[in-house]
């Protein structure tokens, strides 16, 4: 998941933890969550806790606000991400929240 830079200071600041703890860099420079693993090897977001639960849930990473809905750097579109078993539930979300996630997007990206 990708981390805005308030992202990143308010989750430091709720976990005081060093963000390199939890996030790293892309080849492109953005910044995103780190995986962890998981005793049978599955790898999984460092915040989700051993109930499967988001242990940061009130203040996660704005994308993870929005997800399934994300953008598709291929379509250069907004789309509900077919990773999730649901995603179809949330194609009717689309239009109401893809001017949000363009914006989001954009202020990472510089463009879209
Ligand atoms: S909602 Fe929580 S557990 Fe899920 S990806 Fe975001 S930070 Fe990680």
């Amino acid at each position: 998941m990708i981390l805005s830079p308030e992202d990143i200071k308010r989750i430091s600041d709720l976990v005081k933890k060093d963000p390199a703890q939890f996030s790293m860099k892309t080849e492109d420079g953005l910044k995103v969550l780190r995986n962890k693993e998981r005793n049978n090897g599955e790898l999984v977001c460092f915040f989700l806790n051993n109930e499967g639960l988001c242990s940061i849930y009130d203040l996660r990473p704005k994308g993870c606000t929005f997800y399934p809905l994300i953008w598709d750097m291929k379509q250069h579109k907004v789309i509900s991400d077919d990773y999730c078993p649901y995603y179809k539930m949330f194609n009717q979300f689309i239009n109401k929240f893809t001017h949000e996630v363009e914006d989001f997007v954009f202020r990472l990206y510089g463009e879209i």
